[in-house]
């Protein structure tokens, strides 16, 4: 029960690239051949640019020493360093020219050769027409421009394909494994001894695939493993190649799907390709749900890319012969979604149910995790197992790893009980989120809280009441948190109804204490709503309905979702299920009034020191009451 306001509603194969040491030297060639030319212009003496006219006069002058003609430009050097005539004119001392050029205008000029000849000056021409190597560089210019051009998008392609080069589309990005590089084995896989017995066999045929071979034995090609998220599929399925000593190829399914058509049948036949070469080995294909999905069901109809990368995978495990030992495992939590080609016998034909660990699987998984951590005496794990129902696998290991950081916070040399019962209440109730409350609010949230937890510790056959708290965590401004002793797999209609009377206490406290109402209560509610939907619906929990199945949802077995189921019942009976709902609405809420109003001074008294508190654990409300 939460008190919520209303505005909140690189591995191996993956090495970097090889430098492309060609490429670096080209750009370094390229840059210092661009910086000599430049340097090269910059020394060379500057050239003074001067009309026809001066340019005439100083060869009558006798200051010209010798010209070379271009077409219609003439260049030269002067016999004395010339200072232009509009720079003698200022102060400053004017710059001097060794250089000049001109531009002969297109009229012919008979004195020039003669004054050029009576001047005795050195003289030379030179053809407009470019020479053999120019014409040549002219030629291969466009073609250094592509080969520069093309060197560069390669080099930034390679980058982006993680050193995998242009045409490495079709190449499979599973990550893979040698059988030295895999470190898991059964023994890090807490809990699934089911499944773990179930892969034997396959770790068997992997270890020793001519001992089937000669008895003409079939051992399955692919093993579906179906849980919810965290339950431990991956690291079961790196322990089995552990386990049997050979190499792992992992790939997730969204892995083979890019944006051009046909790169994932060619990424699957790769896999399955470099697996043969290896065999014998272990393919893991993670979340095949992404690629496995029913045929024709995606978009662009029967033929999309998805479907194409499926049938690939389909005609991969067909096609495998007797030498291959090369077993596919597959992970998913939407079983339902499969194509059922892929579930025929002969491909994923045994299929793994990994289910949230139980309590003793929850020890265990903490004893793993907490195997090198250094422990203090006071831990006690199996107190932690109790308190973490619903936690996955994964859920654990985080919150051991929270349990450590915790205590390297606090320069602490070893993992205490508060270390862990920090990062219990942080993975499964959320963090703080430091909210700040005003003292009215504080007072509301209170005495709401409380409302839930009189129930819990009033009412019998609830689960037991664990703490209170209003500390704002997560999306919630107070917490009411039960406990139960063990995994429940069964709930009683007693059970229920006692549950739905604690869901509406907190908002039984607020009318109570403040004869008014707050939107506090909304998630208990909407919590409440769908427990007694699905008593009347689902359960047979109402007199009026008794045995009618009214089911319109479905919650999925791995994700927790609901899934819409299509309507099987008349318009009668829909709005008798809407009056059984609210029968059991109205009863649960009027035994939660009366039995707070009975114990008002109990509410109270918890209110109080909850105010104070801010938190209270179970010991500490005993110790309260038994006063
Ligand atoms: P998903 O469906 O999201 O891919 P998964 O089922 O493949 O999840 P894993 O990736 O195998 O889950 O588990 C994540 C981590 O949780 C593991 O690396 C491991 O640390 C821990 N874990 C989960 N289950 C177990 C277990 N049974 N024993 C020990 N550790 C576990």
């Amino acid at each position: 029960m939460a008190y919520q306001p209303e505005s909140t509603k690189k591995t191996k194969d993956q090495a970097p690239p090889p430098k492309d040491i060609w490429f670096h030297q080209l750009s370094w060639v390229v840059l210092i051949l661009i910086f000599a030319y430049s340097w090269s212009n910059m020394r060379s003496e500057p050239s003074l640019k001067l009309a026809y006219s001066e340019f005439k006069s100083e060869l009558q002058k006798d200051n010209i020493e010798a010209i070379r003609i271009r077409e219609e430009r003439i260049s030269g050097t002067f016999r004395t360093p010339y200072i232009p005539a509009n720079q003698l004119k200022s102060s400053q001392l004017g710059q001097s020219y060794a250089r000049f050029y001109t531009i002969l205008p297109p009229i012919d000029d008979e004195y020039l050769m003669k004054a050029i000849e009576s001047h005795q000056i050195s003289f030379e021409a030179e053809s407009s027409k470019p020479s053999f190597w120019l014409n040549l560089l002219a030629a291969m210019i466009p073609w250094v421009l592509l080969i520069v051009f093309f060197g560069y998008t390669s080099h930034v392609f390679r980058h982006s394909m993680n050193g995998k080069g242009m045409f490495s589309f079709s190449k499979s990005k599973a990550k893979h494994y040698s059988a030295d590089n895999i470190k898991e084995r059964f023994k890090d896989v807490a809990g699934l001894d089911n499944a773990k017995l179930d892969l034997k066999e396959v770790i068997e045929f992997l270890s020793h695939p001519e001992k089937y071979r000669k008895l003409g034995a079939r051992i399955p090609k692919g093993i579906l493993m179906m849980g919810p998220p965290g339950c431990g599929k991956t690291l079961l399925a790196k322990a089995t190649a552990g386990e049997a000593g050979v190499p792992f190829f992992s790939v997730t399914g969204s892995e083979f799907i890019e944006m051009y058509v046909g790169v994932g049948a060619s990424r699957v036949r790769d896999m399955f390709q470099s697996a043969r070469k290896q065999s014998p080995a272990l393919i893991f294909i993670d979340e095949i749900d992404s690629i496995g999905r029913v045929r024709g069901t995606g978009l662009g109809g029967g033929h999309d890319e998805r479907e194409q990368t499926l049938n690939q995978i389909l005609a991969e495990m067909d096609g495998f012969n007797s030498d291959e030992a090369v077993v596919v495992l597959a992970a998913t939590n939407r079983p339902d979604t499969l194509d059922p080609a892929l579930l025929r016998p002969g491909r994923f034909d045994r299929k793994l149910v990994l289910e949230l660990p139980q309590n003793k699987a929850r020890l265990e998984i903490l004893s793993v995790h907490t195997r090198e951590k250094p422990l203090d005496k006071d831990v006690d794990l199996q107190n932690i197992a109790e308190s973490t129902v619903g936690l996955s696998g994964a859920d654990l290991a985080n919150l051991v790893n929270e349990a450590a950081l915790h205590a390297a916070r606090e320069n602490k040399a070893s993992i205490d009980q508060a270390d862990f019962d920090f990062a219990r209440d942080k993975v499964a109730l959320g963090s703080e989120s430091g909210e700040i409350l005003t003292e009215p609010e504080r007072k509301r949230i209170a005495y709401h809280e409380c409302g839930h937890a009189i129930l819990a510790l009033l009412l019998p056959e609830v689960d037991p009441l664990k703490k209170i708290s209003i500390i704002p965590r997560g999306r919630a401004l107070g917490i009411t948190e039960q406990a139960p002793q063990q995994d429940r797999h069964n709930f009683t209609a007693k059970f229920l109804k006692n549950h739905l009377c604690i869901l509406l206490g907190g908002r039984c406290a607020e009318q109570l204490i403040f004869n008014e109402l707050s939107s506090g209560a909304a998630d208990d509610i909407k919590r409440a709503n769908e427990l007694a939907r699905r008593m009347a619906a689902e359960w047979g929990m109402s007199t009026a309905l008794s045995v009618m199945n009214m089911q319109q949802e479905e919650t999925h077995p791995f994700l927790g979702k609901e899934m819409s189921l299509n309507r099987h019942f008349s318009e009668h009976y829909a709005k008798k299920l809407d009056d059984e709902v609210m029968k059991l609405l109205k009863e649960a809420e009027e035994k939660a009034c009366e039995t707070l109003k009975a114990n008002r001074d109990k509410l109270e008294r918890l209110a109080s020191e909850l105010l104070n508190q801010e938190t209270l654990n179970r010991a500490q409300i005993d110790a309260l009451f038994s006063k």
